[in-house]
């Protein structure tokens, strides 16, 4: 499980931009985070990841706070906005590229790239280079290699911004079919509520950096905790 304990985040160390978010994120859970532009969704995916310092609160990811543990030995995936592939590898190398990280063995390697290839539909792909892909095919390598990983959590930060409506669909319903699958925990960022409602099992709604509301999404639909979370659902007044 992940599990913040008011943990804040300034970068300036003067102004909040994430204030006293307290929640646990169960094993095998999708947990959406929902909220507008700038309201700190990004942020704090990224400590999560350890790609920012937490400033105040803790961390803690199974039972050992994580607070000052590298990224690397957190245990988990992540897919990035701008997907962050490697331009000069190919499609496969891109997938494996955390495998040979890991030193796991080379036919192992090739297995697993080979199977997460086709889950994605990259089999016939393997060989070209990242410029040679459409959009929603750079998206599904950026995915491949987080689940080639077979970390027990996956971060992904809009991950399907990019994509034409009808990918975008399609992929939603991917990601949630893949998660279930493998069991892992998903730990999903978006400003789409729909996107949000359609995939999380539980979402929290973050705006200027606090929690709006926490809930799975018929309770969020049925009991907007607030003005805010009923205009940003859409609930009906
Ligand atoms: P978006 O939906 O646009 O991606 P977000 O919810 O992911 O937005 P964050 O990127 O987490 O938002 O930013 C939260 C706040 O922190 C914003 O006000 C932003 O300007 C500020 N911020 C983000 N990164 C930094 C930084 N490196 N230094 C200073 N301020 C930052
Ligand atoms: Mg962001």
């Amino acid at each position: 499980k992940v599990e913040l304990i008011d943990v804040s985040k300034s970068y300036d160390r003067q102004k909040d931009v994430i204030s006293n978010i307290n929640v646990t994120i169960e094993p095998g859970e999708f947990f959406v985070l929902v909220g507008p532009s700038g309201c700190g969704k990004s942020t704090m995916l990224r400590m999560i990841a350890g790609l920012e310092e937490i400033t105040g609160g803790t961390l803690k990811i199974g039972e050992k706070t994580a607070n000052r543990l590298p990224p690397s030995k957190r245990d988990l995936s992540m897919v990035f906005q701008n997907y962050a592939l490697y331009p000069h590898l190919t499609v496969e190398e891109n997938i494996t590229f955390g495998l040979d990280v890991k030193k796991v063995p080379k036919a192992d390697r090739k297995k697993r790239a080979l199977d997460t290839a086709e889950m994605l539909g990259l089999t016939d792909y393997l060989k070209r280079k990242p410029r040679e892909l459409s959009g929603g095919q750079r998206q599904r390598v950026a995915l491949a290699r987080a689940i080639v990983s077979e970390a027990p959590i996956c971060l992904m930060d809009e991950p399907l911004s990019n994509l034409d409506a009808k990918l975008r669909a399609h992929m939603r319903s991917e990601i949630r079919r893949i998660q279930k699958r493998l069991g892992i925990t998903m730990i999903y960022v978006t400003h789409d509520q729909v996107e949000a409602m359609t995939m999380g099992d539980r979402i929290m709604i973050l705006h200027s950096g606090k929690i709006q509301q926490i809930g799975s999404p018929i309770e969020i639909y049925n009991h907007p905790a607030n003005p805010f979370v009923a205009t940003f659902i859409g609930s009906p007044p």
